[in-house]
């Protein structure tokens, strides 16, 4: 399996094998996803451009209550696709998730069909 994730110079990072969880673990990242979401709709009218708000991560731990700091135009840049998720760096990954971008701020993955 190539795994982009674990690419030269990065520690830390964190494939979790979930078998039989990773359903669970979807369903969790698209429940955060749409509180994101929601989110994003009600500070739309409070935030000024380049503002920063605090999403919520969108990794594979069911019990992070991490946050990434994005402003709205990064957060819907980066939700355009379906299948992709922002988490903090480092964070836990669903295996078969591939990283897109890294960033300091944030990591941008992609759920690829297994
Ligand atoms: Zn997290």
């Amino acid at each position: 399996m190539v795994d982009e994730g674990l690419r030269e110079g990065n520690d830390g990072y964190v494939v979790i094998r979930m078998t039989g969880r990773n359903e669970r673990s979807t369903e969790n990242q698209k429940r955060f996803n749409d509180v994101n979401e929601r989110l994003g709709e009600v500070v739309k009218a409070r935030v000024s451009p380049g503002e920063r708000v605090a999403f919520l991560c969108e990794c594979a731990d069911d019990l992070c209550h991490g946050r990434v700091e994005l402003t709205l135009d990064e957060f819907e840049e980066l939700h355009e696709d379906k299948n992709v998720y922002v988490i903090i760096p480092g964070h836990p990954r669903v295996n078969g998730e591939v990283v897109l971008r890294g960033e300091a701020r944030f990591e941008q993955v992609e759920k690829r069909c297994q």
